[in-house]
C-alpha cells in the first residue's frame, strides 16, 4: 500500500488478485491485477462485529471483499493473497458455527487459489484465468485431450522441462508452469509432439468458422492458445498444404497499379463502396453483396442485397447498416454505376453534405480499396461454400 500506484482499468482477460485485512474497527481490501491496484474497499465494523475474534474479522474481510468484487472475479479463477492462517484454521474445524457455515458456502461459489505472499510470480497469476478456460473449452472440443498429460515426459520438446519442473527446478524455466497435469508456457498450452498438433492446426485453419485464413493469421490464432518450439514452421507448412486454399485462392496478386486516394485522417469518415454482383441466389433471393470499406481503418461491411435493388433501396440499406453504426461519412468513393447516377441518390447525399467522388468506370485507380477487399471476400466465400454451391 505504501507504494500504491495509480488505479488502472480492469482487464478481464487477466487474473484478478484480492488481498484484504482486518483491524480492530474496520476491514479493507485491494483488488489488483499484476500488482496494479484496480479498486479499493473499506468498511467500518459495527459494534457487534467489533466483538468478533481476530480470525472472524479476517474471515469476514474476505467474505466482504468477495461480495464487493464478485462481478469482477466471477466466474474465472483468481488469486487471494492472504497473510493469515484463518482460512486454514477454519478448514480444520470439525464443528462450525452457523455464521462460518454461511460464509463458507458463499466462498465455495468462487474459484480461487490462496497465496500467502503477494507478488511472487505475476506470470503465473496472469496465466491463471485463461489456463482453466483454455483446458475446459478444449476438452469439450478435443476428445482425449487429457492423454497429452502422459506424453510430456517422453516428448523430445518438453520432456526435460517437464521433468525438471516436477523435480522442483522451476527457476530454470520461469515461463513454464504445470497445472492439472498440463504444461503451460505463460497462458499457452504446450502441445507435445503428437498428431494432435496437426489436428488442432487443421481445426483452426479449416473448420466451420475458421474460413481458411492465410498463413500469418492462422499462426496468430494458434499462437494465441498453444505453444511448441516449431509452431510457426509447422503451421506454415500445414497451411501451404491446404488443398482448398490452393483451389480457391488466386495466386495472382494486384493486376494493376492502384493510385492512392487522398489519405483519410479519421476513421469512418471516408468510405468506399462497391458491389459484388451475380452470385448465386440465397433463400431470401439475395444475389449480390454491397461492400463498404472504411478507407482509414480498412473495416469492411458486407451487406447482402439483390442485384435489382434501385438507388433508393441502396440508400436505405446504407443508412440502416452503415449510418446507424457509424454516422454519416464525409466522402464516399464508388465505381460509376447506374445506381449512383440516380438523381435521387445524389440529391439525398447532398442533403447530408456528402460529396460523391465518382471513380471512372471499370478503372481500378480510385477504388483499389474495395477491389482488394472484394478479392478477400471472394476467397472467403469460395473456401466456405466449396462444393456445396446450393448453400
Ligand atoms: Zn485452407
Amino acid at each position: 500500500m505504501t507504494k500504491a500506484r495509480v488505479l488502472r482499468h480492469p482487464d478481464f482477460s487477466k487474473a484478478f488478485e484480492i488481498s484484504c485485512d482486518a483491524s480492530g474497527v474496520g476491514i479493507g481490501g485491494v483488488l489488483s491485477q499484476e500488482g496494479h491496484p484496480v479498486a479499493f474497499f473499506s468498511e467500518k465494523l459495527n459494534s457487534a462485529k467489533q466483538k468478533y475474534s481476530t480470525y472472524d474479522k479476517k474471515f469476514y474481510a474476505i467474505v466482504r471483499a468477495f461480495h464487493y468484487w464478485q462481478y469482477y472475479v466471477f466466474p474465472n479463477e483468481f488469486v487471494l493473497y492472504y497473510d493469515h492462517q484463518a482460512l486454514r484454521y477454519l478448514q480444520s474445524q470439525k464443528q462450525l458455527n452457523p455464521r462460518h457455515v454461511k460464509w463458507f458456502e458463499f466462498l465455495q461459489t468462487f474459484t480461487f487459489v490462496i497465496r500467502h505472499r503477494p507478488g511472487v510470480d505475476n506470470k503465473v497469476a496472469d496465466a491463471l484465468s485463461r489456463v482453466l478456460t483454455v483446458v475446459q473449452s478444449l476438452s469439450i472440443t478435443v476428445p482425449g485431450l487429457d492423454r497429452i498429460k502422459f506424453e510430456y515426459s517422453t516428448c523430445p520438446d518438453f520432456g526435460i522441462i517437464f521433468q525438471e519442473i516436477l523435480d522442483g527446478h522451476r527457476r530454470d524455466h520461469v515461463d513454464f508452469v504445470i497445472r492439472d497435469g498440463y504444461l503451460f508456457r505463460g497462458s499457452h498450452l504446450c502441445l507435445p509432439r503428437t498428431s494432435l498438433r496437426d489436428f488442432l492446426v487443421w481445426e483452426m485453419h479449416a473448420s466451420g468458422l475458421a474460413g481458411h485464413l492465410g498463413r500469418d493469421k492462422t499462426i496468430a490464432l494458434v499462437e494465441d492458445r498453444f505453444y511448441w518450439p516449431s509452431l510457426k514452421r509447422d503451421v506454415a507448412r500445414k497451411v501451404s498444404q491446404c488443398r482448398t486454399c490452393h483451389l480457391a485462392k488466386a495466386t495472382k496478386q494486384n493486376t494493376s497499379l492502384y493510385t492512392p486516394l487522398p489519405i483519410p485522417h479519421t476513421p469512418l469518415r471516408d468510405l468506399s463502396m462497391d458491389f459484388v454482383l451475380g452470385l448465386l441466389e440465397t433463400v431470401r433471393a439475395h444475389d449480390s453483396i454491397l461492400v463498404v470499406v472504411d478507407r482509414f481503418s480498412k473495416m469492411a461491411h458486407f451487406i447482402s442485397c439483390s442485384k435489382t435493388v434501385d438507388a433508393s433501396l441502396v440508400a436505405r440499406l446504407f443508412f440502416r447498416e452503415i449510418v446507424r453504426l457509424h454516422g454519416l461519412p464525409v466522402t464516399i468513393v464508388s465505381d460509376r454505376d447506374v445506381r449512383f447516377m440516380s438523381y435521387f441518390w445524389k440529391t439525398l447525399w447532398k442533403l447530408f453534405g456528402t460529396t460523391l467522388k465518382f471513380s471512372s468506370a471499370f478503372h481500378p485507380q480510385t477504388d483499389g480499396q474495395t477491389e482488394v477487399v472484394n478479392r478477400s471476400l471472394g476467397n472467403l466465400l469460395r473456401c466456405v461454400v466449396g462444393d456445396k454451391l446450393s448453400n
